[in-house]
């Protein structure tokens, strides 16, 4: 040790009042509480008085201490309306409260009047089928994947199911819905082409073993050129059920998203069933639909299976919710107007001009992203910053996530809530000017 002291590294661990008055570590103590904040502060003192971590790092160490393991709240400026790497659907302020709401014990499965077991989840099953008339029943499962699993197991385990080969698609992460199909012991009978497939291949396929004819909306990618698929409309016609999976879970018609299809029109079409996410363009929770006739989904529902799938409390409580007011989020940043968004941008740039941060706004273009509408291009802006923003800002408290293009981040704030524009600002003004 020196004379004074000051080269040692025990005297260069940050005091516990400067700690204290850190903004996240004074975040934490909010959501915490002094006590729990306190210690763990204490604690990362006293591993770097031993010399295990650095002075300098004993503000991250209480924060790391203190952050639950779970995934980490960031900010999408991405321009992908749902991206599954980053969890797809924001809830809605109201899902949000109603799965705080249901987080203890709740009635998910009883009836208050007369005290005895009800049917799971029924007021978001309620709501599922009020808002989509043309369905006779309705069912929950986990996801849009779950979905189908339930309906090929419970409608054609052991027997066929006629797909066209145009339709046989991955869904992402090196999931093939084939695969998933051939995994419940029903075996896929391919027709047609990939780019041509017609009516007469599906009849001539059908037997004593179709189980049903599977409508799979390709809803990651476009086939252009010399195609053509049959309709829901003309395969209700062969005399055999057809489960639709339209995968991104519009209930009705989108103006913005002519070539989607949604869950009431294939009903009208003649769908015997249709499958669909919950947390695409639906915007709720991560979900599988089920709606359809009401025979089918009584078997689904009493099929065996169907209790692995369950759907949890949570997830019930956000879809209820989501149902009831559905201006998502996701609808939110979809029909966004790209003006508005401009004018935000701007203000944007202004305000980090103001503190000497130069940054550009530049037009760009937004995706709905792996949840359908593929092809459809959405106006956009978004603030053009050098690409050395890229890291920091991506690792930075709160993650920021933009894009990468031609060597410039592109922040597109179309789903970035209107709120967090200056938490943007803070998180770039933080990156050190020299990148
Ligand atoms: C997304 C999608 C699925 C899978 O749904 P998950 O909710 O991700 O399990 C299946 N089929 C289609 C057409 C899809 O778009």
């Amino acid at each position: 040790m020196t004379a004074d002291g000051t080269a040692d590294p025990r005297r260069r661990v940050p005091r516990t009042d400067t700690l204290l008055a850190d903004p996240p570590v004074a975040a934490a103590v909010a959501t915490h509480g002094r006590d729990r904040v306190k210690a763990a502060v204490h604690r990362a003192q006293e591993q770097a008085r031993r010399g295990e971590i650095t002075p300098e790092g004993v503000r991250d160490a209480v924060l790391a201490a203190l952050s639950a393991p779970a995934p980490r709240a960031v900010l999408n400026a991405t321009g992908v309306v749902l991206h599954t790497n980053l969890g797809r659907a924001p809830l809605s302020p109201a899902a949000v409260a109603a799965v705080v709401a249901a987080a203890g014990h709740t009635d998910v499965e009883l009836d208050l009047a007369t005290g005895r077991r009800a049917r799971r989840g029924r007021d978001a099953l309620d709501a599922l089928a009020a808002a989509v008339p043309d369905a006779g029943a309705v069912h929950v499962v986990n996801n849009g994947a779950a979905a189908l699993v339930l309906a090929a197991t419970a409608l054609a385990a052991g027997r066929e199911i006629v797909v066209s080969r145009g339709e046989m698609v991955e869904i992402g992460d090196g999931f093939r819905l084939p695969d998933l199909l051939a995994s419940t012991g029903a075996r896929l009978r391919e027709v047609g082409t990939t780019n041509r497939t017609h009516l007469d291949d599906y009849a001539a396929a059908l037997g004593p073993q179709t189980g049903f004819v599977l409508k799979v909306h390709p809803s990651n990618f476009q086939v252009s050129g010399f195609t053509s698929a049959v309709p829901v409309r003309a395969l209700a016609t062969l005399g055999v059920p057809v489960v639709a999976d339209i995968g991104s879970g519009l209930l009705a018609p989108d103006r913005l998203l002519p070539d989607e299809p949604d869950a009431a029109s294939t009903l009208r079409d003649g769908a015997a069933l249709v499958t669909a996410s919950g947390d695409k363009l639906l915007g709720g929770p991560q979900a599988g639909l089920l709606l359809g006739d009401a025979d089918l989904v009584r078997r689904l529902r009493r099929h065996p299976l169907a209790r692995a799938l369950r759907v949890d409390k949570l997830t019930l409580a956000a879809l209820g919710a989501t149902l009831a007011d559905p201006v998502t989020p996701t609808r939110a940043a979809l029909h966004a107007d790209p003006s508005a968004l401009r004018t935000r941008t701007e203000r944007l740039r202004d305000a980090l001009a103001a503190d000497g941060c130069k940054a550009e706004v530049v037009p760009a273009v937004a995706v709905v992203g792996g949840g359908g509408a593929p092809g459809v291009e959405l106006d956009s802006w978004a603030l053009s910053l050098p690409e050395s923003y890229a890291y920091p800002l991506r690792t930075g408290q709160p993650p920021v996530l933009g894009r990468v293009a031609h060597g410039r981040l592109l922040l597109d704030l179309r789903c970035v809530p209107a709120d967090a524009d200056d938490t943007v600002r803070a998180a770039v003004l933080r990156v050190p000017a020299d990148g």
